[in-house]
């Protein structure tokens, strides 16, 4: 293992800085180690330097795969600028230009080879005839489906361990949760990679949520006291993006559309534009962002809610990465979950599309610290709550939990974790469905304690544990409960509970009801729709019971 001194002399020379980023240095270090490593860290956070460093010092070439071609590019750019001898091989080039490269891999003058997971089968002679000292595999969520960029192509990867099995391996994500990341190790064969979790925490980042009614207004109002401030607005369609850079231009903001279908010149010169400042606002599918490394990105919006945790905080991550304040805004409507339920339906591992959905929903509708919300799903647990959110700025009154919690929770505990949140609502009312009698439920101590609390109302209190880290979900086994480490707090130590009044909730929801039937009466119908199936699937009677269409038109 070379020397501290070394390490840190190799960061200024060739980087420029003079220290380590919160883990990168025990990173590097268990690389030198030899280990096999798993690195989680948001975008933003200097995960390239702990593979890149190592890189300049190990005998030989360190493979680095990457999925996008761009990207790639602009890496091997930088390195290159800094001194140091890097190079990609993807399916843009000419054949010369690859053998060329082959070659110079092969006379040891390259250090870092980038490379798409599609061409790796290109080189794999050239692979026998190099020393290879390390495997970085970036963006290594693409490897999963239940992450939220799948590459099938990456789903191969797999057998470089059994390939070069005494070569360390380190994968990178900036956006895992823990089934995922499972996934990812194990995929990649390196169950044991050392797991490196930075604070995915941004405390700069203000976190809100607003009906999404009369969005337009809403945007135009939002962006007064920002008349200059840069920020990236995404949307669900490509329709959706090129309407709004309209209206934003015709209110004289320098707005443009960025989207997969605009030709790739115009694409470039939009990105370009709005890295010189020269464009102000982007209004984007989630086509854009990926490598784009702008410091003054002062807010982000979602026109649309998005339709899963990672994918949000991806794209709100994208602002504020000076560290300085910047404003988030996620507008929820109904009709975009119905036509995010819509395509998860439609793609191939629906039942966790639908999960991570309604976990996207359930932030969006939360009474509680957003920013715990996150955090929590990222597996951080944070017990304070944020202050810089809308929650927490305007928050709802709120009652002593705890013996709801308990029951709850030892509910949970009961059922050895084994059952989703409507079995453990069934039990605690004392429900008689063939569902819990077949499994002997009904002899649990907690089985029908808590009847006085109507379904609706159970449903919210649990949904309100999870989001305070008490309870979590279990997407990648039919969203069973489980417990976390803060469970026990709760059932042991009497820990004290607050869980928002629902009384409240239900005066807050008419006033949105309210605001919508004003300007947006589909909405209004598409909501009340909603409720109606959602009513019906949890009494158990048929929609039409509840109100009719023709109330529905009133
Ligand atoms: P990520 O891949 O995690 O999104 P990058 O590797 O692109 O992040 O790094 C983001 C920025 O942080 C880059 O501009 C990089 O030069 C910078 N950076 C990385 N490590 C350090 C460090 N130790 N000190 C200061 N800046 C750093
Ligand atoms: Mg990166």
């Amino acid at each position: 293992m070379p020397e501290q001194l070394q390490i840190l002399s190799t960061l200024k020379e060739y980087f420029g800085y003079d220290r380590f980023r919160p883990l990168q240095q025990e990173i590097i270090d268990s690389i030198f180690d030899g280990q096999d490593n798993m690195v989680i860290m948001p975008t933003g956070g200097g995960k390239s330097m702990c593979f890149q460093l190592p890189a300049i010092l190990l005998p030989g070439i360190t493979l680095v795969i990457s999925p996008l071609i761009a990207l790639m590019k602009d890496q091997v750019d930088g390195l290159r600028a800094n001194g140091i001898k890097a190079a990609f091989v993807n399916s843009s080039q000419q054949e010369n230009e690859q053998q060329d490269i082959y070659q110079k891999l092969i006379d040891k003058e390259i250090k870092l080879l980038y490379i798409a997971p599609e061409s790796l089968s290109f080189i794999d002679t050239i692979l026998s005839q190099i020393e290879i000292s390390l495997i970085a595999i970036d963006e290594a969520h693409c490897i999963s489906s239940w992450g939220h960029d799948f590459r099938p192509a990456y789903t191969q990867l797999g057998y470089l361990k059994n390939r070069f099995p005494e070569i360390p391996i380190i994968a990178l994500t900036a956006t895992a949760d823990k089934a995922t990341r499972q996934d990812i190790c194990q995929q990649l064969n390196i169950p044991h990679a050392k797991q490196h979790v930075a604070s995915f925490d941004r405390t700069n980042l203000s976190l809100e949520v607003r009906p999404g009614n009369k969005r337009v207004e809403q945007i135009i109002d939002f962006l007064r006291d920002k008349p200059n401030d840069c920020g990236i607005i995404y949307c669900l369609s490509r329709k959706t993006t090129e309407m709004l850079a309209d209206k934003l231009q015709n209110s004289g903001y320098k707005a443009a559309a960025y989207h997969a279908g605009i030709d790739h010149l115009k694409r470039a010169a939009v990105q370009e534009g709005f890295i010189n400042d020269t464009i102000q606002i982007v209004c984007a599918t989630i086509a854009f962002g990926m490598g784009i490394d702008k410091s003054n990105v002062r807010w982000v919006i979602h026109y649309n809610l998005p339709k899963n945790i990672e994918g949000y905080y991806q794209e709100i991550g994208r602002s504020g990465r000076d560290g300085l304040p910047a404003d988030t805004l996620l507008f929820h409507s109904y009709a975009d979950v119905v036509q995010l339920q819509k395509f998860a339906n439609m793609s191939g591992n629906q039942e966790v599309q639908i999960a991570k959905l309604e976990r996207m929903k359930q932030y969006a509708d939360s009474l509680s610290c957003r920013r715990k919300i996150l955090l929590s799903y990222f597996g951080e647990l944070i017990t304070e709550d944020c202050g810089n959110c809308d929650v927490c700025k305007n928050p709802p009154s709120f009652i002593d939990g705890t013996i709801i919690a308990q029951k709850a929770l030892s509910t949970v505990a009961r059922v050895k974790e084994e059952e989703a949140i409507g079995t453990v609502i069934d039990i605690l009312r004392g429900a008689q469905n063939a569902a819990i009698l077949d499994k002997g439920y009904q002899k649990l101590k907690t089985y029908g304690i808590a009847a006085d609390i109507p379904w609706r109302d159970w449903q919210q209190y649990i949904i309100q544990l999870i989001n305070q880290g008490y309870l979590e979900i279990a997407f990648h086994l039919n969203n069973k409960l489980r417990l976390t480490a803060l469970s026990k707090k709760v059932l042991f130590d009497g820990q004290k509970i607050y869980l928002a009044n629902l009384k409240e909730f239900e005066k807050k929801k008419e006033v949105v009801t309210k605001q919508t039937n004003k300007g947006a009466a589909p909405d209004l119908f598409q909501k009340l729709r909603e409720l109606r199936l959602e009513l019906s699937r949890e009494a158990g009677i048929p929609a039409y019971q509840i109100f009719s269409d023709a109330t529905l038109k009133e």
